[in-house]
């Protein structure tokens, strides 16, 4: 915020005689390629996508132009500071760093709650206070992004995510993230969809026009960690290379979609399973070891905080870390 105050001090100071209007015709990125910031004064009718489709080329940077001059929604004949990208790419400060937190969800119900199914209205107050608290939920590829120190994300960004393929997923998770214009990436194991109680092929063909990320949680939801009694060896890993390659042809097949990161079922994993995601061109997967994830995470090990059926609102506020504080003296 500090570094927006002097900025616009500091064009107060050169244009006095200007209006800024005429400021930011001089400043637009078309007419000082490589300039740092851009001056825009509002007009009715601009929001945030449509200005960041404008001066950032993608409607998808709008959390840049909202974050940099704390603001949620656009009002007009304001002067707004766009600047013309963001620099800190690992999200690191000089006493810590940006962490993201990913949420695992499993089964959702109208009312009742178990563990592993969270009722609808205890979703809608979660959502609801992610959205209140200005969290902002994330692709995938920006999660990815972050991690590899490609591009930054916003400040407070949380990662969704749904494992399994529940068809309630669809009737009662889904509406409630289309209300606060949340996305999600599910995990489904390939095996289960189009089950009585999964996601159909058809809904999930849905869900990914929609935005929603489609990944693949194994073939059968077995432990991949571990080697079955009456299994040899060489089985172990012929039935791996299965559990691994399979959901990826499938959703390919029946999606479209690249698959390329995978949630381990029940959070387990070993280096023979990640020497084989590698393999067949995985790039990352997801534990449920609980904690937020700073970008120097290892990519196959990356930490989900599991939201179980009880938890109240405390207990969900717990697991939103979104910057982890480093003493370097
Ligand atoms: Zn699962």
């Amino acid at each position: 915020m500090r570094k927006v105050i002097f900025f616009q001090i500091f064009l107060l100071c050169l244009i006095s005689e200007a209006s800024y209007a005429e400021f930011n015709t001089h400043l637009t990125s078309k007419n000082m390629p490589g300039a740092e910031f851009v001056a825009v004064k509002t007009k009715p009718g601009d929001t945030l996508s449509s200005l960041s489709a404008r001066y950032l080329n993608d409607p998808k940077k709008a959390w840049i132009i909202a974050e940099f001059n704390d603001i949620e929604t656009v009002t007009p004949d304001r002067i707004l500071i766009i600047p013309s990208q963001l620099n800190n790419r690992g999200g690191i400060f000089l006493n810590g760093c940006q962490t993201v937190p990913v949420l695992a969800y499993h089964q959702f119900s109208k009312k009742s709650t178990s563990r592993m199914t969270v009722a609808e209205a205890t979703f809608e107050a979660q959502m609801k206070y992610l959205k209140e608290n200005g969290y902002r939920s994330i692709t995938l590829d920006q999660f990815f992004d972050f991690l590899n120190y490609k591009n930054p994300i916003p400040k407070k960004s949380v990662l969704i995510t749904i494992d399994d393929g529940w068809k309630s997923t669809y009737d009662i998770a889904v509406p409630i993230l289309k209300k606060y214009s949340f996305s999600a990436t599910l995990f489904i194991y390939s095996d289960f969809i189009g089950g009585q109680k999964a996601l159909s092929w058809d809904q999930i063909r849905q869900l990914a026009e929609m935005g929603f990320d489609i990944q693949s949680q194994s073939k059968t939801h077995r432990n991949l960690a571990e080697q079955k009694k009456d299994e040899s060896f060489n089985d172990y890993i012929a039935n791996l290379e299965k559990e691994i390659l399979h959901p990826q042809v499938l959703i390919k097949k029946k999606v479209g979609r690249d698959c390329r990161y995978l949630a381990y079922p029940y959070g387990s994993t070993n280096s023979l399973v990640r020497a084989m995601l590698k393999k067949h061109g995985y790039l990352g997967a997801f534990t449920v070891h609980r904690g937020s994830n700073p970008f120097f995470v290892n990519n196959y090990m990356v930490h989900r905080s599991t939201i179980y059926g009880d938890y109240d609102i405390d207990q969900f506020r717990k697991n939103l870390s979104v910057f982890k504080k480093i003493d370097l003296k």
